[in-house]
């Protein structure tokens, strides 16, 4: 076992290089400079987006989950950020503070797992800085481009509210994971691998009119909507999409539906759009599950709802 702080810090940067560059970030005609200089240099649009979102041992991992799915779902989070307000990830600065006796090879993995998520997304990283801690913490800003900010808070009456795709999925995979609870494959994959949604972030910017990703649950994060936007909502529990498995392994449909409902991390994006672009957002396969009215709160069929998403304090 080699122990990080036994290497000198040069050394230890020029192993995350290694990983994350072949041979060096996207460098168009040398308008980007990445990890190596006090500062990178970054070629953005006027529009930049910019998000920070961390990882923590002990409260959003714990340290025997396979650290390539930490540096994966680190990504995944901030990536989901910039795709929910119409932006595109482009460079990224990363922030790793860890026990002196951790094993190289648990940061070596975990800077794969980055990797995956730079190629998947496709932003580079560009810095970052390293220090040491009792607890492992993962720390990434990301910026983004976008053509035009989606806000919470932009919905508008009559807009149709729609949903990337199902949820709920990940908090029952926490569980399968942390209770030993009959293994489902899919849910627990849901939860360590979350996939954001970037491939919607230009179409959000071209037509929708507010955004958010489902962090915290999607009524929890529909009430952000609403609060925002100063608008109300009714949605249809019979066109929110519950997953065939998740319903499989809590037994029944109306704990599917909480689930569904109120499980957080599943990154999918809820997002407003204007009735007549309708047809496109279908085609991207975005469901449609219930319109903005005039009014305040959230109406779940005839009943007007309390959100009880995750909370984090
Ligand atoms: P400084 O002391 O000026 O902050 P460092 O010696 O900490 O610089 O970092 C040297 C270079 O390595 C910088 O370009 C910095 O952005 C990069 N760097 C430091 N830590 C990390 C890390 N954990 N991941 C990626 N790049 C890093
Ligand atoms: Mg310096």
């Amino acid at each position: 076992m080699v122990l990080f702080f036994s290497m000198n810090e040069f050394k230890l940067i020029e192993n995350f290089q290694e990983i994350l560059y072949e041979k060096s970030p996207k460098n168009n005609e040398k308008k980007v400079v990445g990890i190596g200089d006090d500062c990178a240099l970054v070629d953005l649009s006027k529009k930049t987006v910019v998000t920070v979102d961390s990882m923590v041992e002990d409260v959003h991992f714990k340290r025997w989950y396979d650290p390539k799915d930490i540096g994966f779902k680190l990504t995944s989070m901030n990536a989901s950020d910039i795709a929910s307000c119409g932006g595109v990830p482009k460079y990224g600065v990363l922030s790793i503070e860890f026990p002196k006796d951790l094993d190289k090879d648990w940061m070596l993995r975990c800077y794969k797992g980055i990797k995956k998520g730079c190629k998947k997304y496709g932003f580079s990283i560009v810095g970052g800085n390293t220090s040491s801690s009792n607890k492992i913490s993962l720390n990434l800003t990301l910026f983004g481009e976008t053509k035009k900010f989606l806000s919470r808070s932009g919905a508008k009456k009559g807009d149709l509210l729609f949903l990337s795709g199902e949820t709920g999925l990940s908090k029952r995979g926490l569980e399968i994971l942390l209770e030993d609870l009959p293994m489902n494959k899919k849910l627990v994959k849901t939860h360590l691998n979350p996939i954001a949604r970037t491939d919607l972030g230009k179409f959000l910017a071209k037509y929708g009119t507010s955004g958010i990703d489902i962090s915290d649950g999607l009524l929890q994060d529909l009430g952000h909507i609403c609060e925002k936007s100063k608008k109300s909502f009714q949605i249809f529990s019979n066109k929110i999409p519950i997953n065939r498995q998740l319903k499989k392994s809590l037994g029944c449909k109306k704990k599917a539906l909480d689930y569904t409902l109120n499980g957080g991390e599943d990154y999918q994006i809820l997002c407003t759009i204007p009735p007549k672009h309708k047809v496109k957002a279908k085609k991207l396969g975005l469901i449609e599950i219930g319109y903005t009215q005039i009014g305040s709160g959230i109406f779940l069929d005839e009943n007007k709802v309390n959100d009880s998403g995750f909370k984090h304090f």
